[in-house]
Formats: structure tokens, C-alpha cells, sequence
């Protein structure tokens, strides 16, 4: 894995958090995107070169509603850069991890996307992402 490629963190209403992240981090979304598969709406601040990533639910089975009912707001994953998401799946996979995505899916901020269920790491969501390169 490279480096750290942002932080989610689950929210109950987006516009709100937008307001709060802005006031606490002093600076303002730049981008706000659906993601329609997960049933999440996101924003996302830059700080530095880091990414920090707020989600609000969409829908009551949205995996965010979900979370929040049961542990409120709060922290919801960490994602990280990978070179190749293929080949880092096998790679977790071999080792022993669970692995929620048998299939790398599209995330928000066009990336490809996979889920480490918490279970085998220790409580934390562990999202991999791999920029999706324009083809040439
Ligand atoms: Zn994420």
C-alpha cells in the first residue's frame, strides 16, 4: 500500500458537516458526489495532501445509515492508495483477510474501490482504492 488516501467519516447530514468540517479545518469541501451504488452522498476536504471524506446515508439500508444507528457519527473507515487493486486483493486474501468485495466496484472520486470487512483487522473498515487511470 502507498499511503493513506483519506479518512470517512459517517455523518447524519451532510450539510451540517460541511459547515462544521469547514469551520474546524479551515478550508471548504471541494467536491460533493453520489455514490448510487452504496446509497451515500460524500464530500470530500483537502487538508494538506490529505483526503478526509464525509458520507451521509441516502437511504435507510445505506451502509452509513446502517453504521450510525449503531455506533452513531463518528470514524467510518480508512482508505488507502494501492498501485494495482487486483493484485493487493489476492494479496489480503492469501493472507487471511475477509474481503466484502469479491470485485473491485466504481467509489466516489473515481476510484476503484474494495472493503476489508473490520472483523479481520482489528474493528477498523479498511477501504483500498486505485485511481482509475484514463485510457490512453
Ligand atoms: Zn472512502
Amino acid at each position: 500500500m502507498k499511503k493513506i488516501e483519506h479518512i470517512g467519516i459517517a455523518v447524519k447530514n451532510l450539510e451540517q458537516s460541511n459547515d462544521l468540517f469547514q469551520k474546524l479545518l479551515g478550508v471548504a469541501h471541494y467536491k460533493i458526489e453520489e455514490v448510487k451504488s452504496e446509497n451515500v452522498l460524500t464530500s470530500f476536504f483537502l487538508v494538506g495532501n490529505n483526503k478526509i471524506e464525509l458520507l451521509e446515508g441516502t437511504s435507510e439500508d445505506s451502509p452509513i445509515s446502517k453504521f450510525i444507528e449503531k455506533r452513531g457519527e463518528g470514524v467510518h473507515h480508512v482508505a488507502f492508495d494501492v498501485e494495482d487493486i487486483y493484485a493487493e486483493m489476492e494479496r489480503l486474501r492469501k493472507e487471511g483477510f475477509r474481503l466484502l468485495n469479491e470485485e473491485p466496484k466504481k467509489g466516489a472520486d473515481n476510484k476503484l474501490v474494495c472493503f476489508i470487512h473490520p472483523k479481520s483487522a482489528n474493528g477498523v473498515l479498511v477501504e483500498l482504492c486505485q485511481e482509475i487511470k484514463e485510457e490512453a
